[in-house]
């Protein structure tokens, strides 16, 4: 097989690899897109937090956003067959631990991650995978279905403050999670959303699918506009997809009295500010999310159904060797990408 692995810190090699037997519980697949995440480029900088505490080891093979084609089977493998579309979770854990056990094999201890924590992932033409974590898709494109491992993250963040009509709706961060979460927020009936950001092209966006209102807080009072989308009652759920930490300073003055909000994404950081008084005051919720478990199948059919649209959200392709200049543009803050699609 052939692969790109990264040895160390923009070390990347295109490398023809052995193929091995298939183990009796996994499937032989063949990727045919894989989406690329600020998670890829860290891992390409050398700065991700496993890679840096020694928890991940080199070399690895990114990917951890793909779809593919199943093309053989091992011999205990009954959920799929050769020939069948599917996506994987990113999380491969051990099934047996208490947290496994109670469903929660996000936080699995002996957990591996596709592309990132000692698992292998799709930036090569064929990838081993324990069949037990693949889904199987039919009505959306091989591209679109690379897309459905950031909308489950986008549903697991949504599921745990669980918004229902009765609420309003603030996302914070109009990048891939931050659109996908305002859609699954949007299937959940949610009353009313504002999506909050920076970049005119990407709040554009985020109005073409589905946001009743944007708040560009280059040029608008964030508190002020969120009195006015609400009729001054602030939101009853606020959905963090920044990852910055300046941000978390402003959760408590948008979020009113009994709401709660989800952080959907890592900071990186120790910096970010919460006013835990005003927490305790209005008694708020405020919830940590980080992985997708037992929502694939869901987050399937939402994009089947079209309640989430994936792909307008994919601004660029690139072939899988050119993936270097696919990370210049990705941190090219001016540019109007929003999620590049690579083919393996
Ligand atoms: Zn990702
Ligand atoms: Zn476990």
């Amino acid at each position: 097989m052939k692969a790109l692995r990264f040895h160390g810190p923009k070390d990347i090699r295109y490398e023809e690899l052995p193929d091995r037997e298939l183990g009796p519980d996994e499937a032989l697949l063949a990727p045919r897109a894989v989406g690329i995440c600020g998670t890829d480029l860290e891992i390409y900088q050398g700065s991700m937090f496993y890679f840096t505490s020694g928890l991940a080891r080199w070399p690895v093979i990114p990917g951890h956003e793909w779809s593919a084609e199943v093309l053989a089977v091992g011999e205990r493998v009954q959920n799929v067959k050769p020939g069948d579309k599917v996506v994987g979770e990113c999380t491969v854990a051990c099934g047996r631990c208490e947290m496994c056990r109670l469903g929660f094999y996000n936080e699995c201890p002996n957990r591996q991650e596709t592309g990132i924590l000692n698992l292998d992932g799709a930036f090569a033409d064929k990838m081993y995978y324990p069949a037990s974590f693949l889904h199987k898709f039919e009505k959306m494109s091989f591209e679109e279905a690379a897309l459905v491992e950031p909308t489950a993250v986008a549903v697991w963040g949504t599921k745990l403050v669980n918004v229902t009509p009765a609420d309003t709706v603030a996302v914070l961060g109009p990048g891939p999670i931050g659109l996908l979460a305002m859609q699954v927020a949007r299937a959940y009936g949610a009353r009313r959303i504002a999506m909050v950001g920076r970049r005119e092209t990407r709040l554009q966006l985020a109005e073409e699918l589905g946001a009743d209102g944007v708040i560009n807080t280059r040029t608008q009072d964030l508190v002020q506009e969120a009195k006015r989308m609400t009729s001054g009652r602030l939101f009853d759920v606020v959905l963090e997809a920044t990852g910055n930490p300046q941000v978390t300073e402003d959760l408590m003055k948008i979020t009113r009295p009994r709401g709660r909000i989800s952080l959907m994404g890592l900071f990186n950081s120790q910096m970010g500010k919460i006013d835990l008084d005003a927490l305790v005051v209005g008694n708020i919720t405020l919830q940590g999310s980080l992985g997708s478990p037992g929502v694939w199948d869901e987050t399937v059919s939402l994009i089947e159904r079209g309640l989430v649209r994936c792909r307008p959200l994919i601004t660029h392709r690139f072939a899988l060797q050119d993936v270097a200049e696919a990370f210049v543009l990705i941190q090219d803050r001016t540019s109007d990408v929003v999620k590049v699609s690579l083919r393996p």
